[in-house]
């Protein structure tokens, strides 16, 4: 018999044990995340095998699965080049020989001479015969039953066989609290309660479409993707309802307060689209609820002008601000170009990050703390635990998609409420998420039920829009040519090294060597180098050099990736461009363009190129559009790669799929106001059923 068919299954272990006592599958099974009952009926099988029914021996066609079962004639161990167990079986159609290469002494003495056998696997042509090799198999008596359902095969691992697996299931999916909690009408027509379409799932007859159930179309599989998709539509209505009921400051702008005189000083005027969205902000934060609202523009935009904006309303009705970005480099960067706008508006704007130890991080979380210090921009370190703000209004997080969940979750934990006046309300601050990789307005709309959208759909006049350009490798000389004419001009240039996946190490030998490589073809011009592993002073002083026009060409890996601004760098050269996401191929190209002068992207490539890889850099090369790139990634690869699970929350769906799925979406949508209103209770149980441990996660 095969490993997973031990003669004597052991009975599987009430779950609920703590893992450290647990020991061989049950552990395993804790491993997979199956502890509660409820885990294992939600444990889906992947496919099923027919073994309802018992097929002649002599009417199998080879090359087909069967299950078979006879009387064993013969039973001895081979010793033809490797030890192994040949087993001959007859029914009164025909003989069959099953092969075993691993078998154990029990297995040999279970299929002993005279032994009734049942056997499932693939038959075909061997040297004995025909044979099955290495088939499902056991020893049976005449009136052992045929089992009525199909025979579900769960995602497991090596550690734990099938049929254990199958009877932890079984009795898992008896025991959990599966109830119906949704009201008639509430579930689209046809589908069938959950407790039956679980049951149907893990045991379907033998009349049922294994296709269906495979494909996941079958109304068993339906009902739960309605009952997930439902869950989450509540639970962002929840989250909605519930920061309606809290109290945030109400900021408002001064007359001639900071923003007034901000504007007035900028050196170029808003767009509509930015005058539109700055609007939209200050309405929402002068009301005295939390505001949650995602600023999505694309690349260049002019995103940082409108956070200042709101900064300085907040920081005009006496409120504390924070703005966080991803990395250091970024952070910087809006720190320079908000001291460069705010100090001569009499503005201290602080400055955090992981970097900065030692007494001047001391001092600088001690004027966060009193309040002196007003804007406090930085990464993560921002919101790390000694930092606490007297009176924080308003949290700006750029690139919010960068942040990884953990980081949001904590940052929601920072945002909770503070009772700035002793004995006054706990008032919880806005928030501000900024992004430059534009989610899909319908998915936006209907998957962040709890998130408001302002879109900047205009770029800046007087933009010269970005030429790209696709090389194939062979032709880097010529674009090494192509840099010399560009500095010569009084332009920078960017050069970013390609993505080595598997190795950290291999990125930054590559970088170097590109580096030296362009220094020495490039006699005269500063070329400088910036990667991850430098400490960040290393890569501060670098950025330094070339935002001030000292160095000329600057080598780097996609630490650049994320808002870099340097007006006056008009080419980028991307090597490997075809290993690169479109998106991230978007931010690099955007690092260009950003001032007037016209602006060059290459795409180097590596040949051959797949014809996928081939369409996409040419959507690369035909539009700027930031959102038409989207759709069009979305096209070739699918929503989940392209946004990245976290951003998309798709990780957060087991069952539903939110592009294949989006008719069971929209019948959510439509169910879940009306199910809150008329049956409360319910909705609330059976969000909670199915998000419990997920909560944070969503609201994050
Ligand atoms: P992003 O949206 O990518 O973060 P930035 O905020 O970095 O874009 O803006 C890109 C550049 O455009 C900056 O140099 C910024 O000062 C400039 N900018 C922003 N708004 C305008 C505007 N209305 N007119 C001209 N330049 C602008
Ligand atoms: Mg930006």
């Amino acid at each position: 018999m095969p490993r997973d068919q031990p003669a004597h299954d052991p009975a599987p272990a009430r779950v609920a044990t703590p893992a450290a006592k647990l020991s061989g599958p049950a552990k395993a099974m804790h491993k997979l995340g199956l502890k509660r009952d409820i885990d294992l009926a939600l444990h889906l099988p992947m496919r099923y095998v027919d073994e309802t029914r018992i097929a002649p021996i002599g009417g199998v066609r080879d090359g087909l699965s069967a299950q078979v079962q006879g009387r064993v004639l013969e039973s001895r161990i081979e010793a033809r080049g490797r030890r192994q167990l040949v087993v001959r079986l007859a029914d009164d159609s025909g003989e069959l020989v099953l092969r075993f290469l691993n078998f154990y002494p029990a297995q040999q003495k279970a299929l002993a001479a005279g032994q009734l056998v049942r056997a499932r696997g693939e038959v075909r042509a061997g040297f004995f015969g025909r044979e099955m090799v290495h088939p499902e198999c056991r020893a049976v008596t005449p009136d052992t039953p045929l089992p009525r359902a199909l025979t579900p095969v769960y995602p497991s691992s090596a550690q734990l066989p099938q049929t254990y697996l199958r009877k932890a299931v079984a009795s898992g999916l008896a025991r959990a609290p599966l109830h119906e909690l949704l009201p008639a009408g509430v579930v689209p027509a046809g589908l069938p309660p959950l407790r039956e379409a679980l049951r149907l799932l893990h045991q379907p007859g033998a009349d049922q479409a294994v296709e269906a159930l495979e494909d996941h179309s079958h109304p068993a599989w339906q009902r739960l993707k309605f009952e997930e998709l439902l869950a989450q539509q509540i639970s962002q209505l929840q989250a909605q309802a519930e920061r309606a009921t809290l109290a945030a400051p109400s900021l408002q702008p001064a007359r001639d307060g900071l923003a007034v005189k901000l504007l007035a000083a900028l050196p170029f005027r808003l767009t509509g689209a930015q005058q539109r969205v700055v609007a939209e902000i200050e309405a929402d934060i002068a009301r005295p609820i939390p505001m949650h609202r995602l600023l999505q523009g694309d690349v260049g935009s002019g995103k940082t002008v409108v956070a200042a904006l709101a900064a300085a309303v907040a920081m005009d009705a006496g409120w504390q601000c924070a703005l966080m970005a991803p990395t250091e480099i970024l952070a910087e960067q809006h720190f320079r170009k908000l001291i460069q706008w705010l100090q001569p508006l009499g503005v201290t704007v602080a400055w955090l990050t992981g970097s900065r130890k030692g007494r001047a991080r001391t001092a600088m979380v001690d004027q966060v703390a009193s309040g002196e210090a007003m804007l406090v921009v930085g990464t993560h370190a921002v919101i790390q635990g000694d930092v606490a703000f007297a009176r924080l209004g308003l949290a700006i997080v750029d690139e919010q998609h960068r942040f990884g969940v953990a980081q949001r979750l904590a940052l929601r934990q920072k945002l909770e409420a503070q009772r700035p006046e002793p004995g006054g309300p706990a008032l919880e601050p806005h928030l501000l998420m900024m992004s430059a990789t534009p989610i899909p307005r319908t998915l936006a709309m209907s998957y962040y039920a709890d998130l408001a959208v302002s879109t900047i759909d205009e770029l800046p006049p007087g933009r010269t829009p970005i030429v790209t350009k696709l090389f194939a490798d062979g032709k880097r000389l010529g674009v090494i040519d192509r840099i010399r004419d560009e500095v010569q001009r009084g332009r920078q240039v960017y050069w970013v090294c390609p993505l080595i996946e598997e190795s950290e190490h291999l990125d930054l030998q590559n970088a170097t060597a590109t580096h030296a490589e362009l220094s020495a073809a490039l006699p005269g011009v500063g070329v400088g180098l910036l990667h991850g592993r430098m400490a960040s002073a290393e890569k501060a002083a670098v950025m330094a050099l070339f935002t001030a026009g000292e160095m000329k060409l600057l080598v780097a890996t996609t630490v650049i990736e994320v808002g870099v601004d340097v007006p006056n760098a008009s080419l980028m050269v991307i090597e490997h461009a075809e290993r690169f996401g479109l998106a991230q191929l978007h931010q690099l190209r955007g690092r260009v363009g950003r001032g007037e002068v016209a602006s060059v992207c290459v795409l180097l490539y590596a040949t051959p190129l797949s014809p996928t890889g081939k369409a996409r850099l040419q959507a690369m090369a035909e539009t700027n559009d930031g959102f038409e790139i989207a759709r069009r990634d979305l096209e070739i690869r699918g929503p989940g790669e392209f946004m990245g699970a976290r951003q998309s929350g798709d990780a957060l769906l087991r069952f539903a799929d939110l592009t294949e799925d989006s008719g069971l979406l929209q019948q959510a949508r439509a169910a879940a106001p009306m199910l809150m209103q008329q049956h409360p209770q319910a909705a609330a149980a059976h969000a909670a059923r199915w998000l419990a441990s997920r909560a944070d996660f969503l609201k994050a």
